[in-house]
């Protein structure tokens, strides 16, 4: 038997023929993975139907029964009108999506954030270049017109070394990077990041720590999660701290600032995921920035009023949303569980985080672990972020030891 989910247009008295009320809005979401599940778990709670193009049983399908799941490549574009005709509001959970397709569905529907943004934002180079326009920090870049020897020297001669060569397009997890410290690195480096594929060389940030803010566009403007601290372990998320541990007052105020500035240069609405360096000498700049809720705000989930998931669905469907709804209420420490050498190493991460209760566990789903793959996260809140680190010390440990 079939459970139908009664909307307002629905109800007696109604006009169906009119456009849909906030509480009637279908979210159409590009890509079902980690983040398109935990959008979809926000959503549940409101029964917002979401409808999610992925293929398979992806993260969010299995979560997902209020919404269609629509089968097919995030990247297809017949798949994505599919998906277009049965929404009215399409946002994506990854940035390597086609932004072409994008472009022509929004004659018909609300597409969020607007595909401009993403199209900038997925080629690395172009996302760098528009914030500089907009007088935003960032590492110096050179892009390399080929990817040659030849081309990358200048880059050096440029930018000194060492440098990060890097991937304009499709990088995730640090796959498109390259840390090239020397001459003799130039080969390896273009050999690594693949023939021809478009490549630009970033000056090498001398940082003293990673930070990242949520940022939240809504019609009516620009709000922001609190700072949180992210520990980068082989160019991959590790670990968040929240608040950012050491961070003086005045220095969280104008990584607030800059990452407000840096979303604000770009249409559309939604969260964003914006990743900065905090230099040796105090400057901060902006590393990059996601057109999507990001890993570094899983922590929101159990730490804050409004998780970065349910901001994200408020900012597209024109739901209330105000700054205090985004303030912290308990300080808040997140690992990612990777896959590991054995095939459940992270279901047996997974298991040891249940012996204590404070810790909140989430699996992704994802079946096969490959070694690296993001399968899951833990995060633990305590009254002091002290305590917070104490609790998830052993999990550390057992993510450092390896499981056998
Ligand atoms: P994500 O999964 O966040 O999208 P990505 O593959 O796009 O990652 P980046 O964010 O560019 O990669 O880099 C990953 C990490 O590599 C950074 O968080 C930082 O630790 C390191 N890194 C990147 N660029 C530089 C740089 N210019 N200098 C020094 N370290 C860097
Ligand atoms: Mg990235
Ligand atoms: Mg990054």
């Amino acid at each position: 038997q079939v459970v139908k989910i009664i909307r307002k247009s629905e109800t007696a008295g109604s006009n169906t023929s009119a456009q849909p009320g906030i509480m009637d809005k279908r979210v159409g979401v590009l890509g079902g993975g980690q983040l398109g599940a935990m959008l979809v778990e926000a959503a549940n709670q409101l029964r917002i139907p979401v409808n999610v193009l992925d293929v398979g049983h992806s993260s969010a399908k299995q979560v997902s029964s209020i919404g269609t799941h629509v089968e097919g490549s995030f990247k297809d574009r017949e798949a994505i009108k599919r998906l277009a005709a049965i929404s009215d509001v399409v946002t994506v959970e990854i940035e390597h999506v086609d932004t072409e397709i994008l472009e022509e569905i929004s004659g018909t529907v609300d597409v969020q954030p607007s595909w401009k943004t993403i199209r900038t934002i997925q080629d690395k180079y172009a996302q760098k270049q528009h914030l500089h326009e907009f007088g935003v920090a960032t590492a110096k870049s050179v892009a390399l017109e080929t990817a040659s020897i030849e081309k990358l020297k200048k880059a050096s001669n440029i930018l000194g070394l060492p440098l990060m060569l890097k991937s304009r397009r499709e990088a995730y997890d640090g796959r498109g990077n390259y840390p090239v410290k020397t001459n003799e690195d130039f080969k390896h480096a273009l050999k690594a990041l693949g023939g021809n594929k478009s490549l630009y060389a970033e000056k090498w940030a001398n940082f003293r720590m990673e930070l990242a803010v949520m940022v939240v566009k809504t019609k009516d403007g620009v709000l922001s999660f609190p700072t949180t601290e992210t520990v980068h372990e082989n160019s991959i998320c590790k670990l968040t701290y929240t608040p950012a541990r050491g961070v003086s007052e005045a220095m969280n105020g104008k990584a607030q600032d800059l990452a407000r500035k840096a979303v604000a240069c770009f249409d559309g609405k939604g969260v964003f995921g914006v990743e900065m360096f905090l230099l040796e000498d105090d400057t901060l700049l902006v590393n990059e920035i996601a057109p999507r809720p990001h890993n570094s705000g899983h922590y929101t989930i159990e730490a804050c009023r409004v998780s970065q998931y349910e901001a994200h669905l408020s900012a597209i469907l024109d739901l209330p949303l105000r700054q205090e709804d985004l303030e912290l209420r308990e300080p808040a420490v997140m690992l990612n569980i990777l896959g590991g050498e054995a095939k459940d190493s992270h279901l047996q991460i997974a298991e040891a985080a249940l012996k204590d209760r404070w810790l909140k566990v989430h699996l992704y789903g994802k079946g096969q672990a490959r070694k690296g793959r993001k399968m899951g996260h833990i995060t633990v809140c305590a009254p002091t972020i002290s305590e917070a680190e104490r609790r998830i010390q052993p999990l550390i440990d057992l993510v450092d030891k390896g499981t056998p």
